[in-house]
């Protein structure tokens, strides 16, 4: 089942997407050599519970924590843990919560210290992979528009684009339909509809795409253990471009294209 949402359900998923917003800033600004990713993941559940919301992520399907912590060769769904952040390394963070009945899912990867030229490139581009899908994510285009825009550019830098987990409907559940690859065929799958909400979320390798779960049962990493970076976001669609609605304020520019 592929939702539309009311104007005042919309209204909801901005307020949820606010939040997550700003309790993520504030994650960002903890990472740094010597912190520890449970340090970063009790600081979320308090913000999360502050604001009036429940961590979505922390007892789904049994996940331990508020946050995914994955540093650099793990993609996602990493554990956090009491191991301090050592300079150079690469921690992607990816958290969800659930505010008034409506959620929010966003997910960005952050420098530890000062990092590699290849490694900053990485984010970057991941970023980039990001904002040029979700600029096909609108009313008329097909999901494959979305994920074709994605595998290009990425693979254009000779990255690999992880394919065994994809982007998402969102809404009173965090996963919902329809999925939504970061890589496709344009003109191909669910055609898009105003109103519909979507998590949009490239997981972009170093190496190849080819990942695994760890003994844990959770942690996915690279096959050829390549770092990899990851980047997400909640968003609305619209006629034109899409409202993010876990960045605020968003507008997209010339620059974004
Ligand atoms: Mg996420
Ligand atoms: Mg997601």
């Amino acid at each position: 089942m592929i939702y539309t949402r009311t104007p005042a359900e919309l209204e909801k998923m901005r307020d949820a997407g606010k939040l997550l917003y700003e309790v993520l800033g504030q994650l960002k600004e903890m990472i740094r050599p010597g912190v520890t990713t449970l340090e970063i993941d009790r600081e979320a559940e308090r913000l999360i519970r502050k604001g009036g919301a429940i961590p979505s992520f922390k007892g789904y399907e049994g996940f331990p924590f508020t946050i995914c912590a994955s540093p650099d060769d793990q993609v996602v769904h990493g554990f956090a843990n009491d191991k301090p952040l050592v300079e150079g390394q690469i921690l992607s963070v990816d958290c969800g919560l659930i505010l008034k009945g409506w959620q929010s899912d966003s997910a960005f990867t952050h420098p530890v210290g000062k990092i590699s030229k290849e490694r900053e490139k990485l984010i970057r581009v991941t970023e980039e992979c990001f904002w040029i899908g979700a600029r096909e994510a609108r009313e008329g285009n097909r999901i494959g528009d979305i994920g074709y825009a994605i595998q290009k550019h990425a693979e254009s830098h000779g990255y690999g684009v992880i394919r065994d987990l994809c982007g998402h409907g969102i809404g009173t559940e965090m996963h919902e339909d329809p999925s939504v690859p970061n890589y496709g065929r344009p003109g191909r799958g669910v055609r898009l509809r105003e109103g519909m909400t979507i998590a949009i979320e490239p997981m972009i390798a170093m190496g190849d795409w080819g990942v695994y779960v760890e003994d844990d049962g959770w942690t996915i990493k690279t096959d050829d253990h390549s770092v990899c970076s990851h980047y997400e976001h909640t968003i609305a669609i619209t006629k034109g471009d899409p409202e993010i609605l876990s960045y605020p304020g968003f507008r997209f520019t010339e620059a974004k294209r």
